[in-house]
């Protein structure tokens, strides 16, 4: 089956004692078993829930993974992820990432014991610097946020697999229509599926995709152990929205060239990051790894200070200044004093954020209309 064609029909057959089309949300914490533990594949929904079950094959199918596991938000995700290593193991992530993820790394995992090098990962030379023989995974977010860096992902699995370390990709800002990580070699594929998969900014979520079976176990084994899942309203809300995952995408990405072409010859603007400008340090690796290049735009003013961006966000009126990604609607937002403000001053400037960097996520609005609005927003 090809990708589009999957995004309808993946995972979701019609439903059998009805026939009805959509999968049904099945509101139930509890299933009948005709004799102790002789049940029709489900005994308690924590562990699983047939709109759930829906949900992981169908974002499996997206992922080209044998399997996937979904979570009550991104961060759930992560955590299940983390709960995988042991103190002293050692995990190399980028020096360019979610905020939320810096924060979980550095205030959760770090104190029990986990050890994290930040680094920027599109230097290969910085990778193999910083691996130990406790390294034991490669955390990779590409593109990165809110730099939009593009990491070499079949470089930095294969260098994995040679180490005998695991390898995972944030998968959120590109979304499986764009960028497909396990074919690229990574064991894992993570979501918020709240972004880009859920598409409507209407609801939280998260996903981990692999065909690593051992992983898979003990990532099951984390969602009957520590409960963080989604409910089946959630995960009804995130499959009807999957189901036109491509078309937004593909609108918000032509949008977003447009968007990027109109900032990269504005007078006010010092550099803007795009994957699909060709002055973008790593567009041959985003051509060779991503369908296109993305919906987020990130821009810098020639007069770098926080006053001066945040002036110009409270100036947009159709590009609305919010956190978050991934929806229908355009948003803008200041990472370094929001979805950023959890990283100090000093590691946001050496990994190169600066001041007066505004990050827009490209909606589906019309075209001239998005760049209209930037326009006045500038006068
Ligand atoms: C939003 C986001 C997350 C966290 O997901 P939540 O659903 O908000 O918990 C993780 N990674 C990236 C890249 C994100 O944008």
């Amino acid at each position: 089956m090809k990708f589009n064609t999957k995004t309808i029909h993946a995972g979701q057959k019609p439903e059998e004692t009805s026939g009805a089309v959509m999968p049904p949300i099945f509101q139930t914490s509890t299933y009948a078993q005709q004799a102790p533990n002789v049940n029709k594949g489900y005994d308690y929904a924590r562990v699983g829930n047939p709109t759930r079950t829906a949900l992981e094959k169908l974002i499996a199918g997206l992922e080209d993974a044998d399997e996937c596991a979904c979570f009550a938000s991104g961060c759930a995700a992560m955590d299940a992820v983390l709960k995988m290593f042991r103190p002293g193991d050692h995990i190399i992530a980028s020096n360019d990432l979610y905020g939320g993820s810096y924060r979980l790394f550095t205030k959760v995992f770090e104190p029990m014991g986990i050890d994290f090098s930040f680094i920027d990962m599109t230097s290969m030379q910085a990778v193999q610097k910083a691996r130990t023989e406790q390294t034991k995974l490669l955390w990779i977010e590409t593109p990165t946020n809110p730099l939009l860096r593009i990491v070499d992902i079949e470089k930095l699995t294969s260098f994995a697999r040679e180490h005998d370390m695991l390898s995972l990709v944030d998968n959120t800002f590109a979304s499986p229509y764009l960028q497909q990580p396990l074919n690229l070699g990574a064991d894992m594929s993570l979501h918020s599926t709240t972004k880009y998969l859920g598409g409507h900014s209407d609801v939280i979520g998260g996903a981990v995709a692999t065909s690593n079976s051992e992983v898979m176990e003990q990532i099951r084994f984390q969602v009957k152990t520590t409960g963080a899942v989604p409910g089946p309203m959630d995960c009804y809300l995130t499959l009807r929205g999957i189901k036109t995952l491509s078309v937004r995408v593909q609108q918000s990405v032509e949008n977003a060239k447009k968007v990027a072409t109109f900032l990269d010859k504005h007078a006010q603007v010092d550099r803007v990051i795009y994957p699909g400008l060709e002055s973008h340090e790593q567009h041959e690796i985003a051509k060779k790894q991503m369908k296109d290049f993305g919906a987020m735009v990130s821009f810098s003013l020639k007069d770098d200070s926080q006053e001066k961006a945040q002036e110009f966000m409270s100036r947009t009126s159709i590009f609305t200044l919010a956190e978050s990604l991934g929806g229908v609607e355009s948003l803008v937002s200041h990472p370094a004093s929001m979805t950023h403000g959890s990283i100090p001053k000093e590691v946001r400037e050496k990994a190169g954020l600066k001041d007066s960097l505004i990050r827009l996520s490209v909606g589906i609005e019309d075209a001239d209309d998005l760049v209209d609005d930037l326009a006045q927003a500038f006068e």
